[in-house]
């Protein structure tokens, strides 16, 4: 499968398939064979499976290609790894017409792209991820690090100039990463389209999906993303409504420590909770609210976090979030499946839901 995203003067393919990486002998030829260098930034765990994969599918090129290998997810965001991989990219005298390659999920894809945003300017940058959560991550431009104050607190938008995800790349992802993609493919579902949304919630076990059901699915998830971003690349207006569940879900990441629970886990109870808050103030039925919390259970996916600390840890974090403007706390709410709008909400209303959260989920 194959869709573009297109953005002011700027455009670029997603692909999807077993085969994408004969991509660089083909559609990518003539932008590899323009650079003067390349870096693949690389999760060191997926390097350790698959960076001869990836080697011999760019042996090709004509350029120098060198590798710098980062801790294996979350761990890699880091302002540390940050200043190491700039360092790297000036010692081994890398230029403005270098490429950067990140190779691996949502984590490596975020450091990969804040360094090609940064580096002299701005410089070019392939994703090849390698999780179902990163058909989210790598397409959007979105680019971002971590502070110990908070998730994603510097960053940039900086879009790649294409996305070459390999679905054989999927045979090694835990069970864990399968389940923190799939929150995010429900989330854009749950945004989109009521049908959709209602089929994924009923797929009996995702443990070991089919290549082909799977490519399928993240098409479509990539699909929501691309057409949101294409309308508001900068998040003024619909691409907030990427941000469902995730105020809430943040705060979840945030509390549970950086790696504790995973992007999507925490997405999950995010949404859960969006869907109360949506209960009251929108046009959700209990009856998706409960179906959810079946899902997550039936899935895999844990609450234990609500119920292991109080309201207000999970406040503090939520009053340092972006979405938060002048002391405003503002949730993307649905009106139904496929009608997210943003609303501004008072504490006493957060807190309501998060005991009802905390009841739900005993
Ligand atoms: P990740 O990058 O942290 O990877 C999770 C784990 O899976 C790591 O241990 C990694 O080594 C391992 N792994 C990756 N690919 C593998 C493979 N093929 N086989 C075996 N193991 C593999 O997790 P993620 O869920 O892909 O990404 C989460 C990150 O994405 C978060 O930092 C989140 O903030 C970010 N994110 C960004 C955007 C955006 O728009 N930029 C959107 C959503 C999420
Ligand atoms: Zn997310």
């Amino acid at each position: 499968g194959k869709l573009t995203v297109a953005v002011r003067d700027h455009q670029y393919n997603v692909h999807i398939g077993q085969d994408t990486y004969e991509l660089f002998t083909t559609e990518y030829a003539e932008l590899l064979g323009t650079v003067d260098r390349i870096a693949i930034i690389a999760d060191e765990r997926v390097a350790a499976i698959y960076l001869p994969l990836l080697q011999k599918s760019l042996q090709s090129v004509n350029c120098e290609i060198s590798v710098k290998t980062v801790p294996a997810g979350e761990s890699c965001k880091t302002s540390a790894v940050y200043v190491d991989c700039l360092s790297f990219l000036l010692n081994e005298k890398f230029t403005r017409d270098s490429l950067l390659i990140a190779f691996g999920g949502g984590a490596c894809g975020d450091l990969t792209g804040f360094v090609a945003a940064t580096f002299m300017r701005g410089i070019r940058y392939l994703q090849c991820p390698t999780t179902i959560l990163a058909h989210d991550s790598a397409v959007g431009g979105k680019t971002a690090i971590n502070m110990p104050e908070g998730k994603n607190m510097v960053g940039s938008f900086h879009q790649p100039v294409g996305v070459l995800f390999n679905t054989r790349l999927f045979e090694s992802l835990p069970p864990r990463e399968i389940r923190s993609g799939m929150a995010e493919l429900l989330k854009h579902a749950l945004i989109s389209n009521e049908e959709w949304t209602l089929e994924l919630l009923s797929t009996p076990s995702f443990s070991q999906p089919s290549i082909e059901w799977l490519s399928r699915e993240l098409l479509r998830g990539i699909e929501v993303k691309a057409k949101i971003v294409s309308e508001d690349e900068f998040e003024h207006s619909t691409r907030k409504y990427l941000n469902f569940g995730h105020t809430f879900g943040h705060a979840v990441e945030g509390v549970c420590g950086f790696g504790g629970l995973s992007h999507g886990e925490s997405v999950m109870i995010g949404m859960v909770y969006s869907l109360i808050l949506s209960e009251d103030t929108g046009a959700v039925d209990e009856a998706l609210t409960i179906r959810f919390i079946q899902f997550a259970n039936t899935h895999g996916y844990t609450f234990q976090p609500v119920h292991e600390h109080g309201f207000d840890v999970f406040m503090n974090y939520m009053e340092k979030d972006k979405k938060v403007s002048f002391g405003k706390l503002n949730f993307v709410l649905l009106d139904g499946i496929g009608k997210p709008y943003v609303k501004e909400l008072s504490k006493a209303q957060c807190e309501q839901a998060f005991n009802q959260l905390r009841q739900r989920t005993k």
